[in-house]
């Protein structure tokens, strides 16, 4: 459980970022504990929080990056990651981004679709490099079942189709500047049970076993990201259950000898050791309805405005009667609200709010519409 130096808080500019650095080491151990088993790497998807005191722990712990953009691959590089543990995927992979990797000789690109893979191609012929890759495949899992699935889908921009495998592995394999050596699979964000990493596991066995019969094997079998985080108990919820997680792929995906298996985790390692601390500016009295309006925005957390997202709000210096408001900021849209009739207690201007779980897809999607300042961070080591 994270608890707040609020006396710190007190003088502080108001909103920033709170980052619990000591339970981001202790979700590392977690992860390194969970995921040692032979062949299994895991890689931090580097798109939920860039913070550069974040990513110097998750440098220390040992993780590779997995990145979606050549900004990303210049983050990590930067950050200290070695080029030799940075994937690169996404569907539209600029040629600077691909010449950047390369020259980097990156550990692996994720190649999402044929004429991503030609232009690699050429690049890597053009440079006198050998671009190593693993095809992004749609594993086509049942979104009825799992219609929290979002990226899985056929007929999605992610990916490449199962029809269409075949005929891109042989054309990737008569390619003489790269080196296919893996499949790559990330099915969705926000996932809380295991059931979809079984089916995917299950999927990939049926995969690899097809593939085997035709002499084709995989130095690399990516499963991508997507374990999800609780966001209504960050308290008793801090640490993901990586050990359900990475137990499932150890008992459901089988691997051929010396098969390397890679993890792209992203809001499962930071997510649940940042929270957005705001101040309430005003409270104001509707008709029906009370407003707590605080002083951060959609600015410093979007979640809640871009996918309805709930987060878990916390009033750290009042402990009045509880009473229900809508807690909102002070930007000029209706979506600028952090949620609607929440139970807090009773709220007054001046008070210091933490919305929890804000570690992952905050900070890094700030922006400064409004003409906002960025916010700061504050650590607690
Ligand atoms: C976003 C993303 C991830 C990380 O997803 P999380 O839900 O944050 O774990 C992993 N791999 C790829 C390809 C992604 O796009």
């Amino acid at each position: 459980m994270t608890n707040f130096p609020i006396a710190e808080f007190e003088n502080q500019r108001t909103p920033f970022y709170f980052y619990d650095i000591e339970l981001l080491r202790k979700t590392l151990d977690e992860i390194k504990r969970f995921s040692n088993y032979p062949g299994y790497h895991v890689h931090y998807a580097i798109k939920a929080n860039v913070n550069p005191v974040i990513l110097e722990e998750i440098r220390k712990a040992g993780l590779g990056v997995d990145c979606v953009s050549g900004g990303e691959v210049e983050t990590a590089l930067n950050a200290g990651f070695a080029a030799n543990k940075i994937v690169f995927a996404g569907v539209g992979k600029s040629d600077w981004e691909i010449e950047l990797g390369l020259a980097h000789d990156i550990e692996c690109f994720n190649v999402e679709s044929l004429p991503e893979l030609e232009v690699i191609q050429e690049i890597a012929a053009r440079m006198g490099k050998v671009a190593r890759i693993a095809l992004r495949v749609n594993p086509n899992i049942d979104a009825h079942t799992h219609h929290y699935i979002t990226t899985g889908l056929a007929e999605n921009k992610f990916g490449i189709n199962l029809e269409k495998l075949d005929e891109i592995i042989d054309v990737a394999k008569m390619m003489p500047n790269v080196e296919l050596q893996g499949l790559h699979f990330h099915i969705g964000s926000q996932i809380t049970i295991n059931d979809p990493f079984k089916l995917l596991s299950e999927k990939i066995n049926e995969l690899q076993a097809k593939y085997a019969e035709k002499g084709i094997s995989f130095k690399t079998i990516n499963v991508g990201g997507g374990l999800g985080i609780d966001y209504d108990n960050p308290n008793e919820n801090p640490i993901p259950d990586f050990k359900g997680y990475f137990d499932t792929f150890k008992q459901n995906l089988k691997l051929s000898e010396g098969q390397e298996v890679h993890f792209e985790l992203g809001r499962s390692v930071v997510g649940q050791c940042g929270s957005l601390i705001t101040r309430v500016l005003y409270v104001k009295e509707g008709t029906e309805k009370k407003f707590a309006i605080v002083d951060a925005g959609f600015t410093e957390l979007i979640r809640p405005a871009l996918y309805q997202a709930h987060h878990n709000i916390e009033n750290l210096t009042s402990d009045g009667d509880v009473e229900k408001y809508d807690v909102v900021g002070p930007i000029c849209e209706s979506s600028d609200c952090f949620a609607e009739n929440e139970m807090l207690p009773k709220m007054r201007r001046g008070d210091i709010i933490a919305i929890r779980s804000a570690g992952a897809y905050g900070e890094i999607m700030a922006s400064q519409y409004n003409c906002r300042r960025l916010p700061l961070s504050v650590y607690k080591k």
